[in-house]
């Protein structure tokens, strides 16, 4: 199944060429520069100077940058079209927002700098704070984590810090609902807590009998995803908080899906001891590419006091200060990293927020949820949504649709790609079988959602007419096929070998 769908005389496909390694292209006994002889020096290295070739590939500048710019076209993006994974938040980020982070006078900054000379810098991260409690009606805000996760980790080493200053250390156990994102427990556990999983209903929410029973006096927390990853509004979330507090626990949420909420809702009100916020998803910094993202994480006033440092300050005169050591009754649990933050992400965030308003901020997780539930209704002539009622962000389907067709989720998904439709997010979550997880954010227009509902619906009743192959041997149109992902995780091959006669030579 490796190999290509037609065969061509050169392995391309059009104008999309075949990519050898970088190492497969040149040759070691060519270069690319014209570098003088070194002078007669005498060797220093007592005799541990290397005397046979150092194997790099030779090649040309413009070789180079063909295999480069190549690899970078066989890469999907989000400015490459539309792009559905739920969970993930793929939008448009607006470029002014990465003019604003390649100014000189901040992209130019070093983290060593006296304060006076970064007042600036300061009071871009201090607006960003008071932005990001504004939103949230949170006390306090710990802008350091470095992604979602990380926030995560912030928010209960906060909690740990309060248990232990309250005599309550002995508290090891974290609830974690079946519909919480996997970095949920995953966190919990690095925390050194105990995960005790509540399970779902059939309405696609948390079980609020079986939550209320699984509450005792070893439960330090709970970690609740919200909107949960089946893209629902847990209903039931202030009666969720006011059993929390009463059975003495902290309530962290997952705001990652904060793009459904803001404007909409103020976090506080529902009870949030802890919650981070994916500057990455919500608020405009290009994301799926391995970062660099943002997690800050608010904190109610229980909190508050164990923030990590460092923080920013007003000053009476004007200035700003940012806080490296413990000053007053500040009980911080530590640093969550070196330095600030990520300070692009910052400037990003804030350029996003204050060209978009608090009007448009609240437009945008209205026009997200409009989009998602346009996707439900739409699609739902033939797919089979996993839940009743409207969605909030995402959209969720399961494979029940495609009952007897002989077509997987997976199949389903890599006939996607041929059409030119990037898939949806596959199998997550895992509380429905052969889950279909989309999410359309608000930077789609209708036009783009139209495209993307006319070709899976298409794809939709192909598999229901019978015709299996189309799917199972499906993409054919990608530069590589279906690959044996078992093996590839199994027998990874992280290094490229000289062919045999090379090897014989040196
Ligand atoms: C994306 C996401 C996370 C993790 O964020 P990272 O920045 O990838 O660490 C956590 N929870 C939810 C609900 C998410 O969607």
């Amino acid at each position: 199944m490796t190999e290509r769908g037609t065969p061509t005389l050169t392995g391309n496909r059009g104008l999309q060429i075949e990519e050898p390694l970088i190492f497969e292209q040149g040759h070691p006994d060519k270069t690319g520069v014209d570098l003088p002889d070194p002078p007669d020096l005498p060797d220093r290295l007592g005799g541990l100077a290397r005397t046979g070739p150092i194997g790099l590939s030779g090649l040309s500048e413009p070789e180079v940058v063909r295999h480069y710019t190549r690899l970078s076209q066989k890469n999907y993006a989000i400015d490459a079209g539309f792009y559905p994974l739920g969970s993930c938040t793929m939008k448009h980020n607006p470029r002014l927002n990465e003019r604003m982070a390649r100014l000189p006078g901040f992209a130019d900054l070093h983290p060593f700098q006296p304060q006076s000379t970064v007042q600036g810098a300061l009071a871009v991260m201090h607006r960003l704070s008071e932005w990001l409690l504004g939103l949230t009606g949170m006390e306090a805000v710990a802008l350091s984590p470095a992604a979602g996760a990380h926030g995560e980790l912030c928010g209960m080493q906060a909690i740990r810090a309060a248990l232990d200053a309250r005599g309550a250390g002995d508290r090891r156990v974290v609830l974690v609902p079946d519909s919480a994102h996997g970095t949920n427990p995953a966190t919990a556990a690095l925390c050194g807590f105990k995960v005790r999983g509540v399970p779902g209903d059939d309405r696609g929410r948390v079980d609020l009998a079986a939550f209320r029973e699984a509450l005792d006096d070893q439960v330090a927390g709970v970690m609740l995803t919200n909107p949960n990853t089946c893209g629902l509004f847990e209903n039931d979330i202030m009666a969720l908080a006011t059993a929390v507090h009463e059975a003495g626990a902290y309530f962290y949420l997952d705001g990652a899906n904060f793009n459904a909420l803001v404007g909409r809702v103020k976090i506080a009100d529902l009870g949030v001891d802890a919650m981070h916020i994916n500057l990455h998803k919500t608020f405009s910094t290009p994301h799926g590419g391995g970062g660099p993202g943002a997690g800050p994480t608010v904190l109610s006033p229980a909190l508050a006091p164990f923030a990590p440092l460092p923080h920013v300050v007003a000053e009476a005169d004007g200035g700003y200060r940012l806080i490296e050591r413990v000053e007053g009754d500040m009980q911080p649990f530590g640093r969550m990293k070196g330095f600030h933050g990520q300070f692009g992400v910052f400037v990003r965030a804030l350029s996003y927020l204050m060209s978009m308003g608090a009007d448009g901020l609240r437009q945008a997780s209205g026009d997200a949820v409009l989009n998602a539930n346009y996707l439900l209704a739409r699609l739902s002539e033939t797919l089979t949504p996993s839940f009743e009622g409207p969605c909030m962000h995402e959209a969720l389907f399961d494979d029940r649709f495609l009952k007897g067709t002989g077509v997987s989720t997976l199949d389903f998904a890599k006939a996607m790609i041929d059409e030119g439709v990037h898939p949806m997010t596959m199998y997550f979550p895992l509380v429905v079988h052969g889950a279909m997880l989309m999410e359309p954010t608000e930077t789609e227009s209708r036009d783009s959602l139209d495209a993307f509902c006319d070709a899976v619906l298409a794809l939709a009743d192909k598999a229901r007419s019978g015709d299996a192959a189309f799917f199972t041997e499906a993409p054919r149109h990608t530069p590589r096929r279906r690959l044996d992902e078992t093996r590839a995780a199994r027998h990874p091959v992280l290094r490229w070998e000289p062919p045999e006669p090379a090897k014989a030579a040196e």
